[in-house]
């Protein structure tokens, strides 16, 4: 047992040094690894020996990061993909069959949507939406053949939280496999393996980079669901470039410290924006408005980097809105240094009915915030340059 708390994990593992003796871990840009003789060969691909072949399977910048996220998450094995959505396909794929079911929470991340929507028809794997606010009404909906559980807490953009000590016990009860996204709250805030998640899908592009530089996906869990999901990954090729390894494994380095600061600014933001007189439906886990904010209290350290809320007025205003907050970064990206503002209605969950929407607890006017790392009064003045411009 790792007795290290969690800054010195994110920052004192690493990969064996060359005989260099660098200080900071190389890159290994290699598609592939030489044996030394056929002996060699025949072994590692015969998984009689530990090692690196090819870097589509396996390289010391991915092991790097899988083992400190590993650490992070409290998981037993893992694996990177090159997109989030690689990893939650990867993680549903590689594991469920034709004739199969699947119990999903309605507010997930729009591609995840249309995957099992849209493709996982097609291969006859079934999915039933369940409300996350409303855990108790899921067990009714759990069928002979439901194999997992695929949720995302909080979810975006709506902001909603699921009790994962509840379904963590449901999961237990059916021997059901819990699959969590765990990319709004990172490990810094929440670890779904203490409530017996078996695995923790990520997309790293948000948080876990926390700067705006790659696309890149994780998958942590169980030693004997890693194994299945490996094979799947390493014979359907989502992999990641050991450059972005690299990028993301130094970004969990100062993970601790960035969360701590973009969930302070968020925390302050929150609470501002609900003194306005312009601004209505102010969420943010934290607050003693929201609905569930005992559970966030509960299961989350800190209330997280994303705040959303509507503009009065409606649509109309809402872009105005948009187009006058010239200082913050209007783009389809979150968990960056830059705070990000999006308008979910006409981008990210565009794709959704307007009846979807509403289910998901996105109204016409809702606008997201992606809180920075700018300072907090800086933030604050382009809001209200915003807010009055758009009257
Ligand atoms: C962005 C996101 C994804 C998809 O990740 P990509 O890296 O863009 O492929 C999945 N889930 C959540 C919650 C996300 O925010």
């Amino acid at each position: 047992m790792n007795s290290e708390h969690f800054e010195t994990q994110a920052i004192r593992t690493q990969t064996e040094q060359t005989q260099f003796r660098e200080h900071s871990v190389p890159l290994y840009l290699t598609s592939s690894f030489v044996f030394e003789d056929a002996e060699m060969a025949r072994a590692l691909f015969a998984d009689e020996l530990p090692g690196n072949i090819y870097t589509r399977f396996s390289n010391p910048n991915h092991e790097e990061l899988v083992r400190k996220m590993c650490l992070l998450e409290g998981a037993e094995d893992g694996l990177v993909t090159a997109s989030g959505m690689a990893a939650m396909f990867s993680s549903m794929a590689g594991l469920l069959s034709s004739g199969d079911h699947l119990l999903i929470s309605r507010a997930v991340f729009g591609s995840t949507h249309q995957i099992v929507t849209r493709l996982f028809p097609r291969w006859g794997i079934a999915h039933t939406y369940v409300d996350p606010t409303r855990p108790e009404t899921w067990e009714a909906e759990i069928r002979p053949n439901t194999r997992m559980i695929f949720l995302e807490t909080p979810s975006n953009p709506g902001l909603d939280l699921v009790d994962l000590e509840w379904v963590g016990k449901l999961a237990d009860k059916y021997q059901l496999i819990l699959n969590v996204d765990n990319c709004f709250a990172t490990p810094y805030l929440q670890r779904p393996t203490d409530y017996g998640a078996h695995l923790v899908s990520h997309s790293a592009t948000k948080w876990l980079d926390g700067q705006g530089r790659t696309i890149a996906g994780i998958i942590v869990g169980k030693a004997d669901l890693l194994k299945e999901l490996r094979f799947f990954c390493r014979h359907t090729g989502p992999a990641l470039s050991p450059f972005n390894s690299w990028i993301l494994s130094k970004s969990l380095e100062t993970l601790a410290v960035r969360m701590e600061k973009h969930c302070l600014n968020a925390m302050a933001l929150a609470e501002w924006l609900e003194t306005l007189p312009d601004t209505e439906d102010v969420r943010y886990p934290f607050l003693p408005s929201h609905p569930q904010y005992a559970l966030a209290r509960k299961q989350m350290s800190m209330g997280g980097g994303l705040v959303s809320f509507a503009v009065k007025g409606g649509l109309e205003r809402g872009r105005k809105f948009l187009d006058n907050a010239r200082a913050l970064s209007h783009t389809a990206n979150l968990g960056d240094t830059r705070t990000i503002i999006t308008h979910p209605a006409s981008t990210t969950h565009s794709k959704l009915t307007v009846e979807e929407q509403a289910a998901v607890g996105i109204t016409p006017g809702l606008i997201r915030i992606s809180v920075g790392l700018e300072h907090l009064e800086d933030i604050k003045q382009a809001i209200a340059h915003a807010l009055e411009q758009s009257r």
